[in-house]
């Protein structure tokens, strides 16, 4: 049986160009896309027993992409005051220790996806802490939730608070176990990531030992921080005094190259770039949780002069929320004297994200072919957003989007054909669950 999902169509093409069917149908079986184009034309392909579900004049938009974020921190989000390397110290490493306890990790990881899912981010490149019972029960609610995740265990051996410390040989074997359980499961829907948390907390040991890991397995990836604060730059300097910058840190452990993922990447000097632009390596901008540290402006012409794949993400919590619709404005606002265009923004929160973690094959538009990873918008249902802005031309819907949108116009969110949340329901979901937000700050 076949599903044709009525609505406004928008998306952009691995062509360059993008696609609009303003009264649109979009066919899918078994989480694949098999036809999309013009309710008239499709109709008559149809057959009696296929199922229609018709959004009438709601947008159908490809599932955002969420490069960067820390499951582990979404109860310490909001926490001001202070630079990155305080931060750490005064809020998120506490937060942090409590993933020992099996019960919270339980709680946050549902929070978490659950979250995910109502801010339409259909995949998520997470970071979790060192615990691996946490990451494994992370991984756990991934699957049952039905997202789609690259995600991996924290690596952390040096420079750490002892909670927090695990040694290089330990966490090395750790996260091979997890790998070996979760990565390509439910058809490749979870992805592994090996995730040192960055250089000045882990030996150049443990930095090298992830990148074998990850020419081990093929398929898996690397996903760390890089060149976020000068401060942080500053540390790397004195911890690797015998490399030329914080990248030729990771380009001595074999860290670069495809299928590896570095989130912010501010302060690189053309060399810098060259070399992550020769090894292919890609960069998770996290504009929002850049504003919040006041961490500094992302150098976003010199990356995109050398070809460098980008995507955006959230970086909850330095970020501090889970919306990739707020990612897309803040890059926007961050740059000083640059615009960035609507079909820019939102190219960065799908296919262009798709292409950094090397998936646009499968995933980040909407074509014939691609698994139906989507979401359904209803500007109207926030309130300040003009009735008839689906009348409007596509430049200024997406402008609309990019400036406006938020969770609360996000109707239903599908991965590969599977509605993983509907707002309808939403109310009776969280009144019933076995999670509520106050236990969450006491644990
Ligand atoms: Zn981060």
């Amino acid at each position: 049986m076949l599903t044709c999902y009525r609505g406004h169509i928008i998306s952009p093409t691995s062509a360059g160009k993008w696609i609009e069917f303003r009264q649109g149908a979009m066919v899918v079986s078994e989480g694949k896309i098999l036809d999309i184009g013009d309710w008239q034309d499709i109709q008559s392909s149809l057959s009696a027993n296929d199922k229609v579900i018709d959004y009438d004049k709601n947008l159908i938009v490809p599932g955002l992409i969420d490069l960067h974020v820390h499951l582990v921190q979404m109860a310490a989000a909001g926490k001001w005051g202070v630079t990155l390397l305080d931060w750490l110290n005064d809020y998120i490493f506490p937060a942090e220790i409590k993933f020992k306890k099996h019960d919270h990790a339980k709680r946050l990881a549902k929070w978490f996806f659950l979250e995910l899912a109502k801010n339409g981010t259909t995949l998520a490149c997470v970071l979790n802490t060192i615990h691996q019972e946490a990451t494994d029960i992370a991984f756990e609610s991934a699957q049952s939730m039905g997202n789609r995740v690259i995600m991996g265990q924290n690596l952390m051996d040096v420079n750490s608070p002892d909670e927090l410390t695990v040694p290089c040989n330990e966490a090395l074997k750790q996260t091979e176990e997890l790998c070996k359980k979760w990565h390509g499961a439910d058809n490749n829907r979870i992805l592994y990531a090996f995730t040192p948390r960055f250089a000045p907390t882990c030996s150049m040991q443990l930095l090298s030992g992830a990148a074998d890991l990850k020419l081990k397995y093929p398929g898996t990836y690397i996903h760390t921080h890089l060149a976020e604060n000068l401060a942080e730059l500053e540390l790397v300097k004195k911890i690797f005094p015998q490399n030329r910058s914080y990248v030729d840190v990771y380009k001595s452990a074999g860290l670069l190259g495809k299928n590896s993922l570095f989130a912010h990447s501010i302060y690189l000097d053309e060399k810098d770039i060259l070399e992550l632009s020769q090894s292919g390596s890609a960069i998770a901008h996290c504009p929002s949780s850049n504003f919040f540290l006041k961490s500094g402006v992302f150098p976003i012409e010199r990356i995109n002069k050398a070809n460098i794949a980008v995507g955006l993400g959230s970086d909850v919590a330095a970020g501090v929320e889970l919306s990739i619709f707020k990612a897309m404005k803040d890059a926007v606002y961050i740059q000083p004297s640059q615009w960035i265009s609507p079909k820019e923004c939102f190219y960065f929160a799908t296919l262009g994200a798709a292409r950094a973690v090397n998936l646009d094959h499968l995933i980040g538009s909407l074509e014939h072919g691609k698994d139906a990873d989507f979401i359904v918008l209803d500007p109207a249902l926030k309130s300040s957003i003009t009735d008839d802005l689906l009348d409007h031309q596509l430049d200024d819907i997406l402008s609309g989007l990019v400036y406006l949108g938020d969770d609360r116009i996000v109707s239903a969110t599908y991965v590969r054909g599977k509605c993983i949340y509907e707002q309808e329901k939403f109310e009776t979901l969280q009144k019933t669950d076995y999670f509520s937000k106050a236990e969450l700050r006491r644990h």
